[in-house]
């Protein structure tokens, strides 16, 4: 059966992978029921795990015609992974007490005088030692309603009234600042107890350094710094660790372990822990015990905020008119929000010239920024109309006097731009019409918009002041 399974592995991946790791796979043992695969190398037994065990399940289900189950072991002589005794589904003593003892804000100890607070310099390079960023902090970060409750409840975490949130698990979209809090939640505790011990890492880094430590055989290690020498959790795109069986196991270890201890756990995360693919069951329900919560899109006035702030703390001079212009065009992306002003600051400097609502205008327009206003093309076709003071149903009609003819051809115009849907569906939304129609007006007021100086440039250019609002 190993051979035959063998045989079709060697057809699904690439001869360099297949002489990586499966040559190096010794047939243990063979039963109705089970495989059992020896390597000698404890990475190799890791990244097989994660990486091939559907493709093999495949193909000895193919080879034996039925599903088999397969396990990989370490012929070495590294120890087993100790299990610890403990019942894994009941909420730890330990933890418990600490939950109940931490339910009031504790006090940073330097408020008592016991320990001095570290000076600026210092916590900035503690912060750094950790591997975080000394700009993540919570005073850098503006609250708006789409991210007020997950940043209460860092804070929470952050001055130890917290230990109900245990776990903290985020959840939000790209660029809403999950990494931004989550790292602030170690600045924090750094900033109250300099001598915090404080673990900022990736999911991704903590499986490199898990295959490192097996490859080096320094797996005591590895379990001490995060099951023992650790007092606070912070772990950035937990998600990564989906269908990594390997990885997943030792994070369960080290979850238990701290939990178990009553240290903090905080995890950010592209979904809740139930939509998570490839995460086992007994994670997902851990990650749910404390509190779940997300970060949402910013709202306008919160956008305005954000870009406020950078540009005060980079001593940028903006217009309110070029504020309200990027955060109406960029909606959804803190960090691309942040990108796009930078970018557009070094431009207007490179170019000597103040960075005007037409420049900025233009470079989001060269950039390549399409406006994600949900811009319909009723909506567009209903302001085309208001405008130029007919109704939409003429825009959408036959009628070919200039009076309606000339609008409708801007109306597909800014239709195209601004939604870019396809000329045939345009064509349909517009009453009807070929798509060569919608094509032919799109290119002739795109010539006349380029061209300058006519009025249908002006009267576009109105138009999409109207519409960008
Ligand atoms: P995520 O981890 O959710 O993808 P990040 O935390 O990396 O997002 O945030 C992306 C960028 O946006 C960072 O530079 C961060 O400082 C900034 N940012 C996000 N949200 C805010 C906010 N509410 N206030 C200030 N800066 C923010
Ligand atoms: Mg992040």
């Amino acid at each position: 059966i190993w051979n035959a399974a063998l045989l079709e592995l060697k057809t699904k991946v690439n001869a360099h992978n297949f002489k990586t790791w499966f040559e190096k796979l010794r047939l243990r043992e063979c039963s109705d029921e089970t495989i059992v695969l020896g390597v000698d190398d404890p990475f190799v037994q890791v990244w097989i795990n994660d990486n091939y065990m559907d493709l093999i399940e495949e193909a000895v289900a193919h080879a034996a015609g039925q599903p088999l189950k397969i396990e990989i072991v370490e012929s070495g002589q590294d120890e087993p992974i100790e299990v610890e005794n403990i019942d894994l589904d009941a909420e730890p003593m330990a933890a418990r007490s600490a939950r109940l003892d931490g339910e009031h804000g504790q006090a940073a100890l330097f408020d008592f005088g016991i320990i001095e607070p570290p000076s600026a310099a210092d916590l900035s390079e503690l912060v750094s030692a950790a591997g975080m960023n000394p700009r993540y902090t919570f005073d850098e970060f503006v609250v708006g309603p789409s991210n007020q409750f997950t940043h209460a409840a860092c804070q929470a975490v952050a001055s130890g009234s917290g230990q109900t949130y245990n776990p903290l698990f985020i959840f939000g979209g790209v660029g809403l600042g999950k990494t931004h809090l989550l790292q602030a939640i170690g600045v924090e505790m750094l900033r109250r107890d300099p001598r915090t011990r404080v673990r900022y890492l990736s999911a991704e880094v903590f499986m490199n350094e898990l295959i490192g430590s097996l490859r080096q055989k320094t797996m005591a290690e590895f379990r001490n710094q995060f099951r023992n020498d650790c007092d606070l959790l912070l772990i950035d795109d937990i998600q990564f660790i989906g269908g990594k069986d390997s990885t997943q196991e030792e994070f369960f270890h080290t979850f238990n372990a701290l939990y178990q201890s009553g240290k903090q756990i905080v995890m950010t995360s592209d979904k809740t822990p139930q939509e998570l693919p490839g995460i086992e069951e007994r994670l997902a329900s851990r990650f749910a015990w404390g509190l779940i919560a997300d970060v949402q899109a910013p709202e306008i006035e919160t956008r305005v905020a954000i870009l406020e702030k950078k540009a005060e703390e980079s001593q940028i001079e903006l217009s309110k008119e070029v504020v309200l212009l990027l955060a109406t065009a960029i909606r959804s992306n803190v960090r691309e929000l942040e990108g796009t002003l930078v970018r557009m600051v070094a431009q207007a400097k490179l170019m000597n010239v103040p960075l005007n609502t037409d420049l900025a205008r233009q470079l989001l327009k060269r950039m390549n920024i399409q406006h994600e206003r949900s811009l319909g093309v009723e909506q567009i076709i209903r302001m085309v109309a208001s405008h130029f003071d007919i109704k939409p149903s003429d825009i959408k009609g036959s009628r070919r006097t200039r009076a309606i003819s000339e609008p409708r051809q801007m109306a597909m115009y800014l239709s195209r731009k601004h939604t870019g849907e396809s000329y045939p569906e345009l064509g349909r939304k517009f009453g009807g019409k070929d798509h060569t129609t919608v094509l032919t007006a799109f290119r002739k007021i795109e010539d006349l918009v380029e061209m300058g100086n006519n009025e249908f440039a002006t009267a576009i250019a109105e138009l999409e002041a109207l519409l960008l609002r």
